[in-house]
């Protein structure tokens, strides 16, 4: 007994010196600046109630499972009360929206999610307002209304050419819409549509209205920071400036009440038009990432994507150092990616352990995981999670007909679980090495310094003592390449391929990343 005992001891402490040698990687948090943060439509998310509309509840059920996968954070799409199923016009900012449960239950859902160590971000939208808020109400009134100069009112003569025309284009590409509130006198202005007219931040009183709603949610309710809709429509194209100071006033607001609040802005355009307001929202979503993902994945032309985001990258290091570069794949007002993608797995997995490796601070789309499916219009890409077979899934919201993300089309999450080779388990594995090296998260881009044939993505990422080489074959031929000296160590691979005293041969959709 004495020996057999002697000699378990013997080979435990021989796999604890073997484990030892090879020292396992820390898992961390690199949230904000390259962590990762799941994006939730709570109304399709998990319904814990059974009336058939995803709720806060739900949410805090399903919290370890966020956990799970590796995100750090949770973006919710807006959750006050609001006369549409998606909210982005909102009648009441100091209020959750009863279909979604209570403040009470969403301050649980914050205080569970804080204890996981998951921050919790909501969408603000101060663009616009609904035509229900009551200040809209009292605003329409008349010109002597108090609230009038909340919005954005004209005289009928004066915006003439824009009413004869509806949509104008002025020295910029500005798009105005005047509507009619049924005077036909005065017409407000409501850049998305008539429902949402746009408040007027040239008035002090509307700034004052915001930075308290701001307080509101950072001080008493405890969010850990905001997704500011629509950031560049504050003030009209043709005010850029004021868009600009606008945001940066409204940071140094925040940060009085929340020094470390986290803001993250949508200003949907191109890198010349996004970068300046990068003082004010230190967090931009990174949308020619995502189009230069599909149009390297569809033209088969692997080096577009990182010479772009290194040119991205360093237009941005001009502006300020301190930034946040949000990547995205997809997300709730773009179809899926697996459509966009032809409905090809692999190149799905491809490109999501390309976003992974890349640098920035990933933003996931809620259901990619598990490869849901969706094309516009946008309710049927924001379409209900799938979180067991239909028959079983108690939890699955039932408020919409699903057109694309339906049992037939998309694999549940349960049983995605069990299989080694499912989307699921490839999203978390790649988060997982993402938050494991350093390299990974926080890495340097760096360009190749060999010409490599057009289908080949690759790009180096440096950190510290770490060096990370990712390389891809976006092509349907077999391509073999030289690896850059020293990388032999594989620490990510799909597909077929095979190194061979450093020449590399990747088959069709096949990745490898390597680290020294
Ligand atoms: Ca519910």
């Amino acid at each position: 007994m004495k020996a057999k005992s002697t000699l378990i001891a013997l080979i435990l402490s021989l796999f604890y010196f073997s484990c030892n040698q090879e020292k396992e990687p820390e898992v961390k948090n690199y949230w904000p600046n390259a962590g990762i943060t799941y994006e939730i439509f709570v109304q399709s998310f998990y319904d814990s109630d059974g009336d058939g509309i995803g709720d806060f509840n739900g949410v805090t059920e399903k919290l370890d499972y966020v956990q799970e996968l590796g995100a750090n954070a949770i973006w919710f799409m807006p959750i006050m009360p609001s006369p549409t199923y998606h909210k982005y016009d909102v009648t009441d900012y100091k209020a959750v929206h009863p279909d979604y449960g209570t403040m009470e239950d969403f301050k649980r859902l914050l205080e569970e999610a804080h204890q996981r160590d998951i921050k919790i971000v909501i969408d603000m939208i101060i663009n616009h307002t609904s035509t229900e808020h009551p200040w809209f109400q009292e605003s329409k009134k008349g010109r002597d209304n108090a609230y009038r100069d909340y919005y954005v009112w004209a005289q009928k003569d004066t915006i003439a050419d824009f009413l004869d025309k509806k949509v104008i284009t002025l020295d910029s590409d500005n798009i105005r819409q005047w509507h009619d509130p049924g005077s036909g006198e005065d017409y407000y202005y409501g850049f998305f549509w008539g429902g949402m007219p746009d408040l007027n931040f040239d008035n002090p009183k509307v700034r004052e209205e915001i930075y308290e709603i701001g307080r509101f949610w950072l001080e008493e309710v405890g969010v850990d920071g905001f997704r500011l809709d629509a950031a560049k429509h504050i003030f009209p194209d043709d005010r850029p400036l004021d868009n600009h100071e606008f945001w940066k006033e409204f940071r140094a607001k925040m940060e009085a009440i929340k020094p470390d609040v986290y803001l993250v802005g949508e200003v949907y355009d191109k890198k010349e038009i996004v970068a300046p307001y990068l003082p004010g929202l230190p967090a931009l979503f990174n949308f020619d990432f995502h189009y230069t993902l599909l149009e390297a994945f569809n033209s088969a032309d692997g080096m577009l994507l990182p010479k772009k985001q290194k040119e991205i990258l360093d237009f941005y290091q001009n502006i300020t150092p301190e930034f946040i570069d949000a990547t995205i794949s997809s997300n709730h007002d773009q179809p899926r990616l697996l459509n966009e993608l032809g409905e090809d797995v692999d190149k799905y997995k491809q490109a999501i352990a390309v976003m992974l490796t890349m640098p920035g601070a990933p933003y996931l789309y809620y259901g990619e995981e598990i490869g849901m499916k969706g094309l516009k219009p946008d309710e049927h890409i924001r379409e209900p999670f799938l979180w067991d077979v239909k028959a079983k899934d108690e939890g699955r919201a039932t408020w919409i007909e699903p057109k694309f993300s339906i049992d037939s089309e998309v694999t549940p999450l349960a049983l995605q679980r069990n299989d080694p080779n499912s989307i699921f388990n490839h999203y978390k594995s790649l988060i997982n090495l993402r938050n494991t090296y350093p390299a990974l998260a926080l890495g340097k881009l760096s360009l190749p310094s060999s010409e490599y044939p057009k289908p080949i993505m690759a790009y180096s990422r440096v950190h510290e003592g770490q060096a990370i080489f990712a390389v891809h074959n976006l092509g349907d031929e077999e391509i073999s390449i030289e690896l850059p000296a020293g990388f032999d160590k594989v620490i990510f691979g799909m597909g077929d391929g095979v190194n061979l005293n450093g020449t590399l041969t990747l088959q069709k959709n096949a990745s490898r990343v390597y680290v020294k």
